[in-house]
């Protein structure tokens, strides 16, 4: 749990996606498609929370990382990012880029072959006009803080092992005093007990500079273990989102369910492994189901399910769910029916 979770007081925003989409142009055979990979996804992470986003491969999860720092732009909706409003195709400046910072999944091909470690990091402050002193002295402090000797300044990245070059593309991200980080799968490529150790210096380190997390991974036990808040996405939609704590003692939707099901256990007696998830592939995203995307998979689909999308509604304080089995309150807007298909 983070230090903004053990605080009474509610932190300020520090990032709003307001109906965001991103779609990609495909070809199928002769044909040119589009291939929806975010679509109408609203999410809020407060100061010093981390913000867990899950779902299996293809759902949009890394597509919603690249939009939140810019390598990507949206085609409609805005990011807000500390009071700043970016639009759909409004570009970051080089203070925007100062703020917010990436850890990639694969720490090998994060790292120039060529550079050393100490080029590595100083990189960033050296584009942002840091002076030679000051960016000396905190590539020591950043490489000190995640537990590297500072002789490993004149190393390059192939003398390192997995698990110190993440540690080197956390102390890069640090460098510049960023207030957001986006790790993206920044621990898949590690062995269990090198995961372990950087999501306890992740942890101290949000702690120590004030860091808020977006934290993108299929892995469920990590980002329970990371989040504070959690968002399910499955084909480029958010289907759940709530505390981390509730998602993971009462899913509300099926899709929730069936992925936390999946988790493997220890113990074979527990619940783990085979789920109705494994009954059905994801569908194309070329090609989505109609109304609820998870129609095709969910065993408790209904005709509604085939026409109208159901809208992310606030269910309880704090949990909100798509989904048609859960009522929706009177306060909110029911589902758009899809064009065409009513
Ligand atoms: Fe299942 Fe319908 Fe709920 Fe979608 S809206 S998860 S198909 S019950």
């Amino acid at each position: 749990m983070t230090a903004a979770a053990t605080s009474t007081e509610t932190p300020p925003v520090l990032l709003q996606l307001n109906d965001v989409s991103k779609q990609f142009a495909a070809r199928v055979g002769l044909r040119k498609a589009a291939v929806s990979a975010v679509d109408g996804v609203s999410l809020t992470l407060r100061r010093g929370d981390t913000l867990g986003v899950v779902g299996e491969s293809g759902c949009g999860k890394s597509t919603l990382a690249r939009l939140v720092v810019g390598l990507v732009q949206c085609d409609s909706g805005d990011v807000v990012f500390d009071g700043r409003t970016y639009r759909a195709g409004r570009r970051r400046t080089r203070r925007d880029l100062r703020d917010m910072q990436m850890v990639f999944q694969d720490p090998h091909s994060a790292l120039n072959p060529r550079a050393t470690i100490g080029e590595a990091i100083a990189f960033p402050l050296r584009t942002q006009g840091v002076s030679r002193a000051e960016t000396e002295a905190r590539v020591d402090e950043v490489l000190a803080r995640v537990g590297l000797h500072g002789n490993y300044r004149s190393h390059y990245p192939h003398q390192l092992s997995g698990g110190q070059r993440q540690r080197v593309n956390i102390a890069r991200a640090l460098a510049l005093k960023p207030k957001l980080v986006v790790l993206d799968e920044s621990v898949s490529a590690l062995d269990k007990s090198v995961q372990a150790q950087i999501l306890d210096l992740l942890l101290e380190l949000q702690v120590e500079y004030g860091l808020s997390y977006l934290f993108i991974s299929h892995d469920l036990n990590v980002v329970e273990y990371m989040s504070d808040r959690v968002a399910v996405m499955y084909l480029g939609h958010v289907v759940e989102e709530c505390s981390a704590e509730e998602l993971y003692r009462a899913p509300l939707h099926p899709y929730s369910q069936v992925l936390l099901e999946s988790i493997p256990k220890l113990d074979p007696r527990e619940r783990g492994g085979p789920s109705a998830l494994t009954d059905g592939e994801m569908p194309s995203p070329l090609d989505p189901p109609s109304g609820c995307r998870f129609r095709t998979r969910c065993p408790f689909a209904m005709d509604v399910c085939a026409t109208t999308r159901p809208p992310l509604v606030e269910t309880r304080p704090g949990h909100l769910v798509a989904c048609h089995l859960h009522p929706v309150p009177e306060s909110a807007t029911a589902g758009d029916p899809i064009p065409g298909e009513q």
